[in-house]
């Protein structure tokens, strides 16, 4: 009956074995293959080349005194990889390759066949483990340059949509205050209605415009000393904006004795304005509310924008902060969007050193609560505000 061989768990690596002794090959590839590497063996260079793939082979193993192979070959190996690693392996009468051959070849060591097979080995290891960091480093600055190139697309085309979406403001603005000829009553509103669409969709571009900063780690956050009640007028335009086709009533309790908290006050607007029009887009009658006040021992404020719309089911309640993530029911579907303004929200709060939780239940409407820092009594003026970097 066969001997049924033992398994041998993949490790994943690959390595080329060259050497023009057949005994060599085939000792070193059983040696290795015990540890589940795959082997590829070549016994001159030109094999060894047409079995050279970069990025598929993880280390070469090449005999110092094939004709040719220190030279020629791994320079040829070298140009195809810059970062595969390179061991050579030398005779048994302990010849050393010349320090300077290694650094112009940039061959990672050399191992002695006289100093057995564990030795090998750990050369092996400590090499695919330079390998795998190699690997993630390349992949590491792949993703970065993928980001900024992503940052870019995006910054340029949120810039060109800017464009005319601030003149389209820009003329409604003009019509509607324009005392010498006023509109007739349904123009206005017409009117009214393309520059509500026209700021939400730049509310949109903004957004995602935020998110791509973020994702490339070129958002900045300017931490200032942010008075809350000084917020009050325009988050009360934008109510009346986004509720003026609903029976929702708008409530700001905000005590103007409040202190002021540590915040970007853009990317403070930024946050409030996806719970808001998320609260007035969920709630179709009751009102919708904004409330602060200090919490913990007083070093905190807690910013409450609380709603009674729709409500959201406990086990959504972590969920909605996932990018692109939504309550998916056919009710909530109904409403649209993006899936992108809490996690946006939840990474600002976070550059600026807050929290964001929340609590609901189906029906019962829900509140979003940004926790931010009281800012330091000695505040420095917005001109001279800290600079921090995501
Ligand atoms: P969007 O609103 O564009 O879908 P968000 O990230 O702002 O994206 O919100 C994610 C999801 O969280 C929403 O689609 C909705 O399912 C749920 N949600 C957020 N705010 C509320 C709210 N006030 N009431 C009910 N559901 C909400």
């Amino acid at each position: 009956m066969a001997r049924k061989r033992a398994t041998v768990e993949p490790s994943g690596f690959t390595i080329l074995v060259v050497d023009d002794k057949e005994e060599i090959l085939t000792s070193t590839r059983l040696l290795l293959e015990k540890e589940g590497h795959r082997i590829l063996t070549a016994s001159n260079g030109e094999e060894a080349l047409a079995l050279f793939h970069p990025d598929q082979v993880h280390l070469v193993i090449v005999d110092y005194f094939m004709p040719e192979m220190s030279g020629v070959v791994v320079q040829a190996i070298r140009q195809r990889d810059a970062d595969v690693q390179i061991l050579l392996q030398t005779g048994y009468s302990g010849e050393k390759p010349p320090r300077k051959m290694l650094r112009s070849l940039d061959i990672q060591g050399y191992h002695d066949k006289s100093e057995g097979p564990e030795r090998l080995l750990l050369w092996v290891d400590v090499a695919l483990k330079e390998a795998v960091h190699l690997k993630q480093v390349k992949e590491t600055e792949q993703l970065k340059t993928q980001l900024l190139i992503k940052e870019h697309f995006l910054t340029n085309v949120s810039h060109e949509m800017r464009t005319p979406l601030s003149i389209i403001l820009g003329y409604s603005e003009i019509l509607l205050d324009d005392t010498s000829s006023p509109l007739p009553a349904q123009a206005r509103q017409q009117i009214e209605r393309i520059q509500r669409q026209a700021d939400n969709l730049r509310f949109l571009v903004n957004n995602f415009l935020d998110l791509a900063k973020i994702g490339a780690e070129t958002m900045t956050v300017a931490l200032q000393a942010v008075c809350l009640s000084d917020l009050q007028g325009e988050v009360e335009e934008l109510m009346r904006f986004l509720l003026v086709d609903k029976a929702v009533a708008f409530v700001w309790q905000v005590s103007a004795a409040l202190p002021a908290v540590q915040a970007d006050r853009q990317k403070l607007l930024v946050i409030l304005r996806n719970f808001l029009s998320n609260a007035a887009k969920f709630t179709e009658r009751g009102e919708v509310q904004v409330m602060a006040a200090l919490a913990g021992s007083g070093e905190e404020v807690e910013i409450k924008v609380q709603d009674s719309g729709i409500g959201i089911a406990p086990e959504y309640h972590e969920l909605i902060f996932e990018l692109f993530r939504q309550v998916d029911s056919s009710s909530t579907r109904h409403f649209g969007g993006t899936g992108i303004g809490l996690a946006l929200a939840r990474k600002l709060a976070d550059l600026m050193g807050g929290e964001i939780a929340v609590e609901s239940a189906p029906g019962m409407g829900s509140t979003f609560t940004l926790k931010l820092k009281v800012a330091p009594v000695a505040v420095l003026p917005a001109s001279a505000s800290v600079l921090h970097t995501a």
